[in-house]
């Protein structure tokens, strides 16, 4: 078993390297008419039916998973207790990491210096209004919400009826059994679809290689470095601190366990649809136990995005830079406001850190065309900033199962 589970992750990695370097052949030896069919006929529907086949099992996952998580807490004293840790580790990961993105932007200055031309695809007018983020927090119709794939209402949903469940002790013990046979079939399913993640995501990397090459992100270098930088300060030296000190655990091995589920993450670009794999290696690599996983990873995917937090910083202060406008102490602490709220309200998709930073960039009076400056390269940054959205959601979830004695470490450390 632990054999075959290892020659999967060798499998993925190296679909992953065989993605991008049969992107580069074709995008810099074959005419572009060619690339472009061979893009729309091998590389993109591989890619898209890995993406939905993961994509289709969220909504049920985190509805059964995090109402059982829940439920399984039981008592509301525990309940509070590991909401709370999970939500301070969240927060706290997301202003380090905006802090750690102003301050590398501020050291480096991306964008001064830099006249270049605005991309118009960006329109205006796409930020949404701060309290009905809070509002929308309640859904009218948990169908709708669930048809819809809105994470945070369905979230809200799976916990209320996780509460209830525990009130009701003997009761709901049959639905108990259905949702713990449901959740049996998800991960089962989950396994399927994974076997398909070598070549899933040989697709999709081919497709952004193929597509793009590496000279469109040739001007703003600059920048992607910083962000890039940010990223790996956040990764490298913010989570194993936490994991050393909070955790009393080895970094190394927490890498050595989370990285079949970062490729997955750079491959999809979307911490929502990761999750089902990020739950596969937290169940079978981490060592966490199902009642503190099941809700901290849900919750996690949708509310907690701390590369994403990191762009926004790098972001404001390059597009203040090109624009020549100076940014206040109170700029930058309604950033960090407003980074860190709209990281809760928005879901974990491919592309969502561009309209949050719509947000931000209205929220302290900067032009939103700015995006159009960065929004060519933003596609492979939304790759990497994904990888350390829930590489922080699996650390959070480490930190707090082993403070709750609620994991295993020979499973960690196997
Ligand atoms: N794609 C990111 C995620 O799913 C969000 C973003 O930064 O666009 O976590």
């Amino acid at each position: 078993m632990a054999n075959r589970k290892l020659g999967l992750t060798g499998w993925i990695l190296i679909g992953l390297g065989a993605g991008i370097v049969v992107g580069l052949i074709q995008y810099l030896l074959f005419p572009e008419n060619v690339n472009t069919v061979i893009i729309k006929w091998v590389h993109d529907p591989i890619g898209r039916i890995f993406l939905n086949g993961i994509r289709l099992l969220v909504v049920p996952l985190v509805l059964v998973s995090l109402s059982l998580g829940t439920a399984a807490i039981g008592d509301l004293n525990k309940l509070g207790r590991i909401g709370g840790k999970t939500m301070g580790i969240y927060l706290a990961t997301t202003a380090i990491a905006i802090s750690i993105g102003f301050a590398l932007a501020f050291l480096v200055r991306p964008g001064t210096g830099l006249s270049i031309p605005v991309d118009a695809d960006f329109g205006g007018g796409q930020s949404p209004f701060l309290m009905d983020i809070i509002v929308d927090f309640v859904p009218v119709n948990p169908f709708a919400a669930m048809v819809e794939g809105k994470m945070l209402q369905i979230i809200f949903v799976a916990i209320m009826a996780g509460l209830a469940i525990a009130a009701l002790g003997k009761k709901a013990v049959p639905l108990v059994r259905v949702l713990e046979s449901a959740d049996l079939i998800i991960h089962q399913m989950v396994k399927f679809i994974m076997m398909f993640a070598p070549i899933g995501v040989f697709g999709l990397m081919a497709k952004v290689i193929a597509g793009e090459g590496l000279a469109v992100f040739l001007p703003l270098l600059k920048y992607m470095a910083t962000v890039v930088g940010a990223l790996l300060i956040q990764g490298f030296i913010v989570y194993p601190l936490f994991l050393t000190i909070l955790g009393r655990l080895n970094p190394l091995h927490f890498y050595r366990n989370v990285y079949p589920a970062m490729i997955v993450a750079f491959s999809t670009s979307s911490s929502n649809a990761t999750l089902p794999v990020t739950m596969n290696v937290a169940r079978t690599r981490l060592g966490t136990k199902e009642s503190v996983h099941s809700f901290t990873l849900p919750l996690g995917a949708t509310v907690n995005m701390d590369g994403t937090a990191i762009m926004q910083g790098v972001a404001t202060v390059f597009i203040a830079g090109v624009y020549g406008i100076d940014l206040t102490a109170g700029d930058f602490f309604r950033v960090v406001m407003m980074a860190t709220l709209a990281s809760i309200g928005t879901a974990g998709v491919p592309g969502v850190g561009l309209i949050m930073l719509s947000m931000v960039l209205t929220e302290i009076g900067l032009p939103i065309e700015g995006i159009g400056i960065i929004l060519g390269v933003d596609r492979l940054l939304d790759m990497t900033r994904t990888m350390v959205n829930i590489v922080g959601d699996m650390m959070t979830t480490t930190v707090v199962a082993k403070s709750e004695n609620e994991f295993d470490e020979e499973i960690y450390k196997a």
